[in-house]
């Protein structure tokens, strides 16, 4: 490839709607470019990138005997419907009717169509087990896109789903999914961890995440430091022995206030310093026949955003407060999710500082020892539990009895379970086994964030100068830069015979033949963060030599135009 004929399109400033580095370098390589609020078009560099990370998953799937196939991802409304999730999916569900009104929904992930396919396609036990995956985009409408394609809207995802009559081959599988997703992250040079999982509303018997680390990452992952053990902050907690801790001290706050109008209104209200971590508020309301309830819990994160949990969705949990009914909390609270009617509440609010360290959000409840654990907004209503609070922190010991915790950022690049029958129940997928008897299937299921990978990498491989890929992922292996070829015939015709060289022998070569300074070109290529630059100088021809920059240690060496072949494969 030739820069004249490229799109390099580098940025020399840094744009000021990106937070985090990865996001930096990945509009200043010109590997992505915003096209709306978590939508990304991915330029030529970037695909490149992308490209990779995408045939290496794909290549260790197809190693661990996964078969490839390819999903729509728009999907009819009815299948959602048949496996429960229409209902309880929630708004990262985007939902659009076709021109018959008929309705459908953009794929956030694809058990349901991949569910009924198997159940339409395998009819004996003899076709079993079967582990199918694709790569392909997925929509979810997150409610707060952020960090460029870490958490975009459209991203690409792997995913893979499995299909048995026992769950001792739903281990197995399970098992070499696990290893198969150890070998990819491993290949992508990345460093990371597997880390138990809660199961959550998905339910099943087990789970993993795996995370790399950066510090940047939006999850806590728990380690032991005497031992392998790894874990989600939830699962940590889950695990910990009961009474381990002391429930951590709160301020509680009784108010009464006639003027709640909003969210907003109920910020200010309680006059909350959004500088501060505050990261959990639950506003209880009571209504006028005396009924408390959860109306709505507010989180508010480091930069300054208030989010809801809607009142809709707190109300049906299990409390250690009297529960209203879902309609005396909407006549409570005097209309619909996300807003607070004028209506005259009594507002006891819990502060639980405390759990400013935690991934998922801890709410307090006005009675000793009980808390609301696992709160997050992109959570079902299930999934909200009361139990005692047991905050796992530094120093604790580990739940697997051996060391002390450790804390630190991760970022999920990858995700297993073990489904169970959920889906093939709801949705009747069964085969004929060998007795005679027809049995519902058990399932795995296994994705993988291929487009979020390229932003994690940058976190883990940069310096200030830009990107150093691992070789794996590079979106070329070499960049040839001439000193001002432009005037020297010499410089050009050497920079075009290694060019071809390289060509010949497959290496994936970025000539830099633009008219542009030497010192625009070294910018440029080391902010895309070409692993080699080979740099061809009049001063060095003489002695049939040209200088190669590596990229990851800054070195330079000469190096004979003969022998640069055996440097760069
Ligand atoms: P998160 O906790 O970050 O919201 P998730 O648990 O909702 O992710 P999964 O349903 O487990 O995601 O999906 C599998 C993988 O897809 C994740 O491990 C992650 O790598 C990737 N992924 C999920 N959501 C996004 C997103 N909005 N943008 C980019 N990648 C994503
Ligand atoms: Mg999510
Ligand atoms: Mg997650
Ligand atoms: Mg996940």
């Amino acid at each position: 490839m030739r820069t004249s004929k490229y799109l390099l399109s580098t940025l020399k400033e840094t744009p000021a709607s990106a937070e985090v580095i990865s996001h930096q370098f990945m509009l200043r390589a010109g590997l992505v470019r915003n096209v709306a609020s978590g939508l990304y078009t991915w330029l030529p560099t970037g695909l490149r990138v992308l490209k990779k990370v995408e045939n290496i998953v794909r290549e260790e799937m197809e190693r661990a005997g996964a078969i490839e196939t390819l999903m729509p991802m728009v999907q009819p409304a009815d299948l959602w419907q048949e496996s429960g999730r229409w209902d309880d999916y929630g708004p990262e569900l985007l939902r659009l009717n076709d021109r018959h009104e008929r309705p459908f929904v953009l794929g956030p992930t694809h058990e349901e169509v991949i569910t009924k396919l198997i159940s339409n396609e395998v009819a004996s036990y003899k076709q079993l087990p079967l582990n199918v995956f694709q790569i392909q985009t997925k929509f979810r409408d997150e409610i707060r896109p952020r960090f460029g394609v870490m958490r975009g809207r459209e991203f690409l995802m792997k995913d893979a789903y499995s299909f048995h009559t026992s769950d001792d081959c739903l281990k197995d599988t399970y098992q070499v999914m696990y290893d198969a997703y150890c070998r990819i992250f491993e290949r992508l040079g990345l460093d990371y961890r597997p880390v138990i999982a809660d199961t959550g509303s998905i339910g099943g018997d087990a789970s993993h995440e795996f995370h790399v680390l950066a510090d940047s990452g939006e999850d806590d992952i728990a380690f032991s430091d005497g031992s392998d053990f790894a874990a989600n902050v939830e699962k940590a907690e889950a695990l910990a022995p009961a009474g381990e801790r002391p429930a951590p001290s709160q301020s509680i706050e009784k108010v009464s206030t006639p003027n709640v109008k909003s969210i907003a209104d109920v910020a200010t209200f309680l006059n909350v310093d959004t500088n501060q971590t505050v990261k959990t508020l639950l506003v209880v309301g009571e209504s006028a026949e005396g009924e408390t309830a959860p109306v709505v819990a507010l989180v508010l994160r480091g930069d300054h955003e208030l989010n809801e949990i809607k009142a809709e969705k707190l109300a049906g949990v299990a409390s250690p407060l009297e529960m209203a009914s879902e309609e005396q909390i909407k006549a409570a609270v005097g209309c619909g999710a996300g807003s607070i009617g004028p209506v005259e509440l009594t507002v006891p609010v819990i502060v639980d500082r405390s759990a400013a360290h935690l991934a998922d959000f801890v709410c307090g409840a006005n009675q000793d020892d009980f808390h609301f654990t696992g709160v997050n907004w992109d959570r079902d209503a299930s999934n909200y539990q009361v139990e005692d609070i047991r905050n796992v922190v530094e120093g604790d010991p580990s739940p697997c009895g051996s060391g002390n915790i450790i804390i630190k950022r991760g970022i999920e690049v990858g995700h297993i379970f073990q489904l169970g029958k959920k889906y093939a129940d709801a949705m009747n997928c069964g085969v004929l086994m060998e007795s005679g008897k027809h049995e519902t299937l058990t399932m795995g299921c296994y994705g993988i964030g291929v487009s979020r990978i390229v932003a994690a990498a940058i976190e883990q491989n940069h310096d200030k100068y830009g990107i150093k890929w691992p070789e794996a992922i590079a979106p070329f292996n070499v960049a040839i830069v001439p000193m001002n070829m432009h005037k020297s015939a010499r410089v050009q015709e050497t920079a075009e015979s290694i060019y071809q060289r390289f060509l010949d022998a497959g290496v994936e070569v970025l000539f830099d033949d633009r008219k542009e300074r030497p010192g625009v070109m070294f910018n440029d290529h080391e902010l895309i963060g070409t692993p080699y630059i080979v740099i061809v100088g009049e001063r060095n021809l003489d002695a049939q030599q040209v200088e190669l920059k590596n990229r990851r240690t800054g070195e330079k060496t000469l190096v004979d135009i003969d022998k640069i072949l055996d440097i760069i494969k």
